[in-house]
């Protein structure tokens, strides 16, 4: 890996002489400054946030309580940034993956979750990823462009009105949790990331609980501190090796920052209520999953408030991995008990339509029309 370089947090689009003010990616302050600068009234930006925010408008026409003097300025000086539904993909298990067009034509993917207790939705942060996992269908894509806060909030309002659609429900937000675990790498794109945490816990937006939501990271050594000291949501850490030689080799990140830089970062980690640090680790046959793996495994969360999923692998046709048997699954997970260590093994959702962990790379698995 290179450099980090990360974009600012506001994007323009249109012609060059008249750049056009992606609003969506504003905080509340900032829109009230562009509405100032604009000679409106500051409640005009919190009536503009909430239409933006809370229901999800993707239009100055749907803006109904502008005049429609204003909604003409706006639309001349301004822009909706917002994602359009591609394609929609059903799984068996009740798993939803949203195939989304950018604007700008790009691809990305969300996929939706729902169990008794809950409604997760996973977002994407970046159109393909930099980060070169050799287990990943998105590392294939190599990194193609950041997203801009705007069009990571997009993919909650959108999946929003999906849900109220499909469930026929009134609740302004049904989606309850939200993980960072779609498309990209967060912390490569933290600046972008962080203004979309802000925008959905904000109140005058969809309000989510920080508890509720969850970032994960290959190990952006330097950026786990910033997202400790700048962000309050909860970290998740994708570790999927017990030692440096294995996780350089399935994740290139590793050459730069070894587990033991890691997990030096992870110990800093302030562990503030419900910030119990959670480590995600693929199971792959033959790479991963021995017994010494989980031994050295659970030496290395000794000391660690810690929780591990275990994942079996999801097969991506021409990766080259296996996925762990069940039992073997459940022997590694054994070993980590044994050591005082929480670990879980989880459900894989939505893996007959590629929308499991590690798989989403636009691929077109349609089983089901969308309705
Ligand atoms: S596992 Fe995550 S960080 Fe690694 S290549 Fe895939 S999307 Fe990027």
């Amino acid at each position: 890996m290179g450099t980090l370089k990360v974009k600012p947090s506001v994007t323009y689009c249109g012609p060059v002489q008249q750049p056009a003010v992606d609003l969506a990616s504003l905080s509340l302050e900032a829109l009230t400054t562009f509405f100032t600068s604009l000679g409106e009234k500051p409640f005009r930006a919190r009536q503009v946030y909430k239409w933006l925010h809370q229901r999800g408008a993707t239009s100055f026409d749907e803006m109904t309580d502008l005049s429609k003097a204003l909604r003409e300025r706006l639309s001349s000086t301004a822009v909706v940034r917002t994602v359009t539904k591609d394609l929609e993909q059903r799984s068996v298990d009740g798993t939803i993956k949203y195939r989304f067009q950018t604007h700008d034509g790009r691809m990305i993917e969300s996929v939706y979750m729902p169990s008794p207790d809950r409604k997760t939705l996973c977002v994407s942060t970046q159109v393909g990823c930099a980060m070169g996992c050799r287990f990943c269908a998105t590392a294939t894509l190599g990194l193609v462009r950041h997203l801009a806060p705007s069009e990571i909030v997009a993919q909650v309002h959108a999946v929003n009105k999906e849900v109220r659609r499909n469930e026929g429900l009134e609740t302004l937000r049904p989606i309850t949790n939200l993980v960072f675990m779609g498309m990209g790498e967060p912390l490569h794109n933290f600046e972008n990331v962080k203004a979309a945490l802000a925008l959905l816990e904000s109140e005058e937006g969809p309000n989510f609980s920080a508890r509720h939501i969850t970032v994960s990271t290959v190990g952006l050594v330097p950026m786990i501190e910033r997202f400790a000291l700048e962000t309050d949501v909860k970290l998740a850490i994708s570790l999927n090796a017990s030692n440096d030689e294995t996780r350089s080799e399935i994740m290139p990140v590793n050459k730069k920052w070894k587990i033991a830089d890691l997990m030096d970062a992870v110990k800093r980690f302030p562990v503030k209520q419900g910030r119990r640090v959670t480590f995600e680790y693929v199971l792959m046959n033959g790479v991963n999953d021995t017994d010494d793996d989980a031994h050295r495994l659970a030496a290395l969360l000794k000391d660690v408030p810690a929780k591990v999923n275990l994942i079996q692998y999801n097969v991506n046709p021409g990766l080259g991995f296996d996925s762990t048997e069940d039992n073997r699954a459940e022997r590694f997970r054994k070993i980590l008990e044994s050591q005082e260590v929480a670990a879980f093994i989880r459900a894989n959702r939505g893996r007959d339509i590629a929308a499991a962990c590690g798989q989403l790379a636009n691929v077109d698995k349609r089983p089901s029309p969308a309705p």
